[in-house]
């Protein structure tokens, strides 16, 4: 059963209920006016019974004919009377009759004439004779109960009409409630099974058009509002979800941005500088110690300028890869710049193994890189600081690996260095030279010195290369290596290399006004200069201003400044060789020119490295690559300066392969404008 007490449970009661009480009412009328009138009829008919009992006594009793009387009396035919007394006239017993002769005959007090009626009596008090001159009184007492009887069957008989009828009202109620309960039973038990399934589908069945036909459809009308509510919902919430799966992942990646870097997919600055700050807390609790190797790969500049930043990314991955090797879980690999790597150590706990570890790390480089065809060497300088000898906090002991570093580059790369307190110095020197460089051109503290160029065979001068210097009235001669760099990061090059071109042109000008016509001045230009729009016609301007032929004006320029763009390099060269200069690639071999780009540059001469130079005549690579060059120049018909040469041994060399032109220490250093001038004159006197 779906209910305690249910709907048709209840109806069935209340039409009992409403059926026996109606019966109830009903047969207890009946009953009360059938009892009243059989009543009254008993009173009547025993009246008439005791006229009649009065009138016959008469007679004998005013014989006083006891026996008559007596007679009488016992003779009256009333099935319920029970007792019979004649009074005389003084209101004495005459005579009397008791159907029960064993009880005393007891006469109630004060009778009026007439019927008086109790519980169970119906007592007649009647006068004999006239009443207002009796002859005597008459007393019958006559028994209820056949009334009584009687009111017993016919309650017997109600009941049993009255039970009838119920179980007929039952039956019928039964069958008739199912019209009204049924819908709405099905309607509670709809209700039930949404509320437990949530299934807002199911809809009541309407069975009739009346008031519950209504509500039921009032009931389906409000569901389909909720399943359409509920639908809406589910699509909110579908959508809610599916946006908060958008924001987290959302975050998730704008966290890993904030953290990671997305070339290398390695820990960014900012999650190594945590990690460091988190291994110097452990450092600390534990009492051990944390090296932290700070990692540059050597020449990386080229390698983005001269093969592009496709491959420089690969190469930066590459590295990431072959680093992440050899790194512990519990270390930390980083990339904290452009090409700048971190390694964090955490429990070092002897110098001997960690010096094997940074061995390890700088043997990773000894192998090329294969990218995708393209093999790459490159090299690592790794700056080493340790906590807590070096550094307490996270700052000192980056900077200090920093400076490390740097001091690894100066040794000459491809090498480590252990953090040495005087490196800072070093650094905040860079700092003090970019300060000082603005000051120097105004107050002249540059210069320039000339180094001759010779003829290989003839050793004739053939002309010069302008070289910067800096005398700094403090630390006295800087070289170009150090503060060309940064003139270029504090934007001065473009000033001092207009500054060094004219001064050039003016000296170069000079040697020509004294007869030495065939002389030609060398130029060395930085990628900086070379990416002005503008830079041709600034030379010419620099030339018309010193009245000097273009054609004797010689552009030197780097490997990797005309490999880092070759499109534009490419119409950059034509724009300056259409002016009439010639152009030649310095320190060539050092970079890594592509041999099929290198024809479509419109060059002139090549200046092999002195770095091949050093040891041509003793080293089978260096002899092999300066041949390879010189051969290669003679295909593409370009000139060929050796740069470097300091014996004759080299020199010999050169000349029988037909290098063009040499320049070095041999014949003689970079040299002020007077000097050279004593120099060419010497030179002309020995050819004359
Ligand atoms: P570079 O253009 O390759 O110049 C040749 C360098 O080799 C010069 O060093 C020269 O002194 C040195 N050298 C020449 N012969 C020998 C030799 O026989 N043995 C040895 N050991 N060295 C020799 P320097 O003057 O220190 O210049 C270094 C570099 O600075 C130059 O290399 C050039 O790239 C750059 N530089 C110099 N002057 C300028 C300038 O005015 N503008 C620009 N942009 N760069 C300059
Ligand atoms: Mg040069
Ligand atoms: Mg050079």
């Amino acid at each position: 059963m779906l209910f305690r007490f249910s709907i048709k449970l209840k109806l069935i009661w209340i039409i009992l209920l409403v059926s026996l009480l109606s019966i109830g009412i009903g047969f207890t009328l009946v009953g009360f006016e059938q009892h009243s009138t059989i009543k009254k009829k008993l009173i009547e008919s025993s009246l008439i019974h005791g006229r009649l009992l009065a009138l016959n006594t008469e007679v004998p009793l005013t014989f006083d004919d006891y026996e008559a009387v007596s007679d009488i009396i016992s003779r009256v035919e009333m099935a319920s009377l029970e007792e019979v007394v004649i009074y005389d006239s003084e209101k004495q017993v005459f005579a009397q009759f008791d159907r029960d002769e064993n009880n005393t005959i007891d006469v109630p007090k004060n009778l009026e004439f007439g019927a008086t009626v109790d519980a169970k009596w119906i007592h007649l008090y009647l006068p004999i004779g006239t009443e207002e001159k009796p002859l005597g009184f008459a007393y019958l007492k006559i028994s209820l109960e056949p009334l009584a009887d009687q009111n017993m069957r016919a309650a017997a008989f109600l009941t049993t009409i009255a039970l009838l009828i119920m179980i007929f009202v039952y039956l019928l109620a039964h069958r008739l409630q199912a019209y009204i309960s049924r819908p709405i039973l099905e309607l509670a038990y709809v209700a039930k099974e949404i509320s437990s399934t949530k299934d807002y589908s199911i809809r009541a069945k309407v069975y009739h058009d009346d008031e519950i036909g209504s509500l039921t459809q009032t009931f389906n009308e409000m569901l389909d509002a909720v399943s359409e509510r509920e639908r809406e919902r589910d699509e909110a919430e579908m959508a809610l979800t599916e946006s908060k799966g958008r924001l987290e992942s959302a975050v998730k990646e704008l966290q890993y941005l904030a953290n990671y870097d997305s070339l290398t997919q390695l820990p960014n600055r900012d999650l190594c500088v945590d990690r460091l700050r988190s291994a110097l807390l452990r450092a600390s609790r534990n009492k051990s110690k944390v090296a932290l190797l700070m990692l540059d790969l050597d020449h990386f500049k080229d390698v983005n300028d001269s093969l592009g930043h496709v491959v420089g990314d690969e190469l930066l991955k590459a590295v990431a890869r072959r680093l992440h090797t050899i790194i512990k879980e519990t270390d930390t690999l980083a990339r904290v710049g452009g090409d700048e790597f971190v390694v964090i150590i955490e429990n070092v706990v002897d110098n001997y193994k960690l010096l094997k570890s940074v061995k390890h790390v700088t043997e990773l480089f000894n192998l090329h890189f294969d990218l995708e065809g393209c093999m790459v060497h490159t090299a690592v300088s790794v700056g080493i600081c340790i906590y807590p000898n070096d550094g307490l906090d996270v700052n000192t002991l980056m900077k200090n690996a920093d400076a490390a570093m740097y001091k690894a580059k100066e040794v000459g790369r491809n090498t480590f260095q252990f953090y040495e307190p005087e490196m800072n110095a070093q650094i905040l020197r860079r700092i003090n030279l970019s300060n000082d460089l603005r000051a120097a051109i105004e107050r002249k503290e540059l210069n320039l010195v000339f180094q001759p160029k010779y003829n290989t065979k003839s050793r004739k001068v053939v002309g010069a290369e302008a070289l910067l210097r800096w005398n700094h009235p403090v630390i006295g001669n800087i070289s170009p290596i150090e503060f060309i760099p940064i003139a270029e990061n504090t934007g001065l090059i473009n000033r001092i290399g207009l500054w060094v071109l004219k001064k050039a042109c003016v000296t170069a000008k000079r040697f020509h006004s004294l007869g030495f016509k065939d002389f030609s001045i060398a130029v060395n230009l930085s990628a900086i200069q070379f990416k002005q729009v503008n830079l041709p016609e600034m030379i010419i301007d620099v030339i018309n201003e010193v009245d000097y032929p273009p054609s004797k004006l010689d552009l030197e320029l780097t490997e990797s400044v005309i490999m880092s763009d070759v499109d534009s390099s490419v119409k950059m060269l034509s724009r300056l060789k259409s002016k009439g200069f010639s152009i030649a690639i310095d320190d060539f071999g050092t970079g890594y020119s592509s041999l099929s780009y290198l024809k479509r540059f419109p060059l002139d001469a090549l200046k092999i490295d002195r770095t091949f130079i050093d040891d041509v005549t003793t080293n089978e690579d260096d002899n092999a690559i300066t041949l390879a060059i010189l051969s290669m120049a003679k295909a593409l018909r370009l000139k060929v300066v050796a740069e470097g040469v300091e014996n004759e041994e080299q020199l010999h060399f050169l000349a029988k392969h037909n290098c063009g032109e040499v320049q070095g220490f041999f014949f003689s250093p970079g040299v002020n404008d007077m000097a050279l001038g004593q120099l060419i004159e010497e030179n002309l006197a020995v050819h004359q």
